[in-house]
């Protein structure tokens, strides 16, 4: 995960879409996980870290310990983050794929036909840019966008500034659209009600055997692109029977969003939480 990867080394920005932050002046710095990663193993371990004659097998054991530590205090700022939202009557879907999945179109297309029965709101995760959350808005929706730089999912204390700066009206259902990868958003509670899984056809069908802990964490898999069936060799029963293998409870909703077609599925299931 992350402490190998070396993801987070750089300052976070969340930006509120349509405020003078839009236009170039990013605000409210918040320190990713990767500050921790960088100065921990030092406080705990002290020069013995850059020993020149360590072995492996004690790297090893720090990293899963670093790990951990990592992953139960971001567990901790989850629950913080759920209990925030429970005072509220919010419902927050984390909603996660590989880039180009049709996340944001997904969440454009709900907004638009008020898919939800209730107001949506958007925290949006990307590494650069601000294109998701204009979209979102423009889409009629109130959106923050959150760039992660050097780092590939959201965290806990991330989605938190996000949501102190959406300032989600009771009752709303909040969508924190993650950083497109199958990998280690799966590993990161942000204090949802649900997690959501977009796959589109056009990926192929072996990726919840190649990317399991996406697929087990899961509440609902949307196969986005169904139009495009006649064009591609993505067997549709395969990947549900693969996917299931990992997580038998899982809802899997194939789904076009260019066309409509079983929007009407995802939005009762959304009506439902
Ligand atoms: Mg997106
Ligand atoms: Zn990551």
């Amino acid at each position: 995960m992350c402490t190998t990867c070396g993801c987070g080394s750089d300052e976070v920005r969340v930006t509120a879409v349509g405020t003078t932050d839009a236009a170039g002046e990013a605000h409210g710095h918040v320190h990713a996980p990767g500050h921790h990663h960088a100065h921990e193993p030092d406080q705990a371990h002290g020069p013995d870290l850059a020993h020149p004659h360590e072995h492996e097998d004690s790297k090893r054991t720090h990293t899963i310990d670093l790990e951990q530590r990592i992953l139960a205090k971001n567990d901790r700022l989850a629950d913080q983050n759920r209990q925030w939202l429970a005072r509220r009557g919010i419902t927050a879907v984390n909603l996660m794929s590989s880039p180009g999945a049709g996340k944001t179109s997904l969440l454009e297309r709900t907004i638009h036909d008020h898919g939800a029965g209730r107001p949506i709101s958007v925290v949006e995760g990307d590494q650069e840019t601000i294109f998701d959350a204009t979209r979102i808005r423009e889409a009629g929706a109130k959106a923050v966008q959150i760039n992660t730089g050097a780092g590939c999912h959201l965290d806990a204390p991330m989605v938190r500034s996000g949501l102190e700066k959406l300032e989600p009206d009771d009752g709303e259902l909040v969508f924190l659209e993650n950083v497109g990868n199958l990998v280690c958003p799966a590993l990161f509670d942000l204090g949802e009600a649900r997690k959501v899984v977009v796959i589109s056809v056009t990926e192929g069908d072996d990726k919840p055997l190649k990317y399991p802990h996406m697929f087990a964490a899961a509440d609902l898999v949307v196969v986005n692109k169904t139009d495009l069936l006649p064009h591609v060799d993505f067997d549709v029963d395969r990947c549900e029977k693969d996917a299931r293998s990992l997580n038998p409870d899982l809802v899997w909703l194939p789904l076009s969003v260019r066309t409509g077609d079983n929007l009407a599925t995802w939005y009762a299931w959304l009506r439902s939480l």
